[in-house]
């Protein structure tokens, strides 16, 4: 019994005490799990909570657009000509050569030279658009010879005047690539059954500048009647130096309709530029450009004394310039996103048609949709945190700047591999090198000319401070001196060896007169940007039958890269827009439309002409409601 007591005891305690010890183990446990599922939550919440701004929510529209621009009652919109007359007319205007050289003299120094190239073109013109050379109502001035200045007064003076420019003359067809044209490079080739037009100029920029002149003519026949006066200026040395078209006609238009800068000049002005895709990651776009990068082409020589082959230093004048190069080259401008924390100011173009297009579906997975996404989450989490009164709020507006930061740096990293980024940095290309005459002889000088494409948000004299900062950090090392834009007070002589680095000295300076700034702004915001808003909505009417889905062609304002006749126009109006009005319709296969810009065949799309006519009579028409 004991025994069996004791063994009931001793065999029932443990059981007793396991149960026990069970029971505890297993309350011990759940509570342990419920702790962790608590702090796991708690984790949870405030990871959620540090992480919301990481996720957009989708009740808003990512790129909000203005509706399409339907015309009033009273006005009726013509309709284009057959497809088969407006190439007619572009096939027309490319056959007449008015290629432009760099080596051009001035329209005053050999009118014989300038004449020979662009009478025939504005004889051509005469004959094409007989209506508008003819007209009562439109006058035609010839501004330093051969700027084309057409006026089509608007009964009512008070109206600025909406402008349209274009340009004349074509890029150079190099001889050595004549054989490659598919059709001759001046044939103005039409093929019907792919749609396309060949030859130099039929897109850029004569496609634009036949399709302003369709449009007045159909509108004058239609018996319109502008109120506002409209102006259509031709350049024709757009391609070289753009000295001697843009600028005169720019002092012609500023004498007669003053500058935005005191309250007058134009209402808009629409130049060629960034047109339409019907396949930006997916979707169909539209990018008026409202923004130019800057431009400059740097010269940079090497000096050194000199000599007989047989006896060199360890670097010749080349050796130099070769480390300089590869220097400059080791050392590119950063991509940089300049943020804007309260976007009230406006992004830079670039950044704003990227966060337009952040949806795209084949941009919305990828690194740089997801950054993108992020960064405009991030945004407006802070705008939030500033608006609302809370008890931390500097603490709470410091963090989510924090945070802004954390994804601006992504961004740029994303962009940094990207096909976009070029569009956030100041570009450089070494594209000229030259020294040394013969083989037995030390070159005295070597040069390298690098052209540079500012960042819209920099300016000229960053880009020279850059580059002299560069090439001091070459000189130190090896004892040269530096002359840095012709200032004698600007020699820096090397600390090293004073006699040496005034024999052997780095010097910069401008090229070819090129330093332009970044272009100002179009306003993009706010009530000064009833233009670009007019332009957005003309743009969706346009393309609204096109356009792939129900939310249409989507505007996108971007940057321009390169530079336009709108250099010279930065007086006149705020309201420039860089704008070729293409076609959304794909391209025969096997035809790439980038591949003839510049180059060998050249192409236009024939619905372009349909599309760019449309496009510009319905601008014309819209701009007379916009008071
Ligand atoms: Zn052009």
């Amino acid at each position: 019994m004991r025994d069996e007591k004791k063994e009931g005891i001793l065999g029932h305690r443990p059981a007793e005490v396991h149960t026990t010890n069970h029971t505890r183990t297993k309350g011990r446990r759940v509570r342990t799990w419920l702790l962790a599922v608590l702090i796991l939550a708690i984790y949870t919440w405030s990871l959620n909570r540090s992480n919301i701004f990481f996720q957009e929510t989708e009740s808003e529209p990512i790129c909000p657009q203005e509706a399409p621009w339907q015309p009033s009652s009273k006005q009726n919109i013509p309709a284009p000509p057959s497809k088969e007359i407006l190439a007619k007319l572009l096939s027309g205007a490319v056959q007449v050569n008015t290629t432009g050289f760099d080596d051009s003299p001035p329209v005053s120094a050999d009118p014989g030279r300038w004449d020979a190239i662009f009478s025939p073109f504005r004889k051509y013109l005469y004959s094409a658009f007989p209506e508008v050379h003819f007209s009562p109502s439109i006058t035609l001035e010839r501004v330093n010879e051969h700027g084309l200045l057409y006026t089509w007064q608007g009964s009512q003076k008070d109206l600025k005047p909406i402008i349209f420019t274009a340009h004349q003359d074509v890029v150079p067809v190099d001889p050595d690539t004549l054989n490659r044209w598919d059709y001759g490079a001046f044939s103005g080739h039409i093929d019907l059954e792919k749609g396309l037009i060949y030859g130099r100029g039929a897109s850029d920029d004569k496609a634009s500048l036949i399709m302003l002149l369709a449009s007045v003519t159909e509108l004058l026949k239609a018996g319109f009647k502008p109120s506002r006066t409209i102006v259509l200026a031709f350049g024709f040395d757009e391609e070289s130096s753009g000295t001697e078209g843009a600028p005169y006609l720019n002092k012609r238009l500023e004498e007669l309709y003053g500058s935005h800068k005191d309250g007058k000049g134009a209402y808009m002005l629409i130049d060629e530029g960034n047109s339409v895709d019907s396949d930006m990651h997916g979707i169909s776009v539209a990018e008026p450009a409202v923004a130019e990068k800057g431009y400059l082409d740097v010269k940079l020589s090497v000096h050194t004394p000199g000599g007989h082959s047989s006896v060199p230093p360890k670097h010749t004048s080349i050796g130099y310039l070769s480390k300089i190069i590869s220097h400059i080259e080791d050392n590119p401008h950063k991509i940089e996103v300049k943020i804007q924390e309260d976007n009230k100011g406006g992004d830079s173009p670039a950044l704003q048609s990227l966060l337009c297009i952040r949806d795209a579906p084949q941009l919305r997975k990828t690194g740089l949709g997801i950054a993108l996404s992020k960064f405009a989450a991030a945004r407006k989490h802070l705008e939030k945190v500033k608006a609302k009164s809370s008890c931390m709020k500097s603490y709470r507006i410091q963090r989510a700047a924090k945070k802004l930061q954390v994804t601006k740096k992504l961004l740029e990293k994303e962009l940094s591999t990207s096909q976009h980024g070029v569009e956030f940095t100041t570009t450089q290309a070494v594209d000229i090198v030259y020294g040394g005459v013969k083989i037995n002889a030390l070159p005295e000088e070597a040069t390298v000319l690098i052209n540079h494409r500012i960042d819209a948000n920099l300016d000229v004299q960053y880009v020279r401070d850059h580059l002299k900062h560069l090439v001091s950090q070459v000189a130190n090392e090896y004892g040269l001196g530096v002359k840095a834009w012709q200032s004698e007070d600007e020699f820096v002589h090397s600390v090293k060896n004073d006699q040496f680095a005034k024999s052997h000295f780095i010097e910069l300076q401008d090229a070819f007169h090129s330093a332009l700034e970044p272009a100002p702004l179009t306003p993009l915001q706010g009530k000064d940007a009833s233009p670009y808003r007019l332009l957005s909505s003309v743009i969706r009417h346009t393309y609204a039958n096109e356009a792939k889905g129900k939310e249409g062609l989507r505007v996108v304002p971007s940057l321009m890269g390169g530079n336009t006749d709108t250099k010279s126009y930065w007086n006149l109006t705020q309201h420039l827009f860089r704008f070729a009005p293409g076609t959304l319709t794909p391209l025969p296969k096997g035809v790439r439309y980038d591949a003839g810009i510049h180059t060998v065949n050249e192409i236009v799309q024939i619905d372009s002409l349909s599309d760019g006519f449309r496009f510009y009579t319905a601008m014309m028409l819209a701009a007379q409601e916009d008071m």
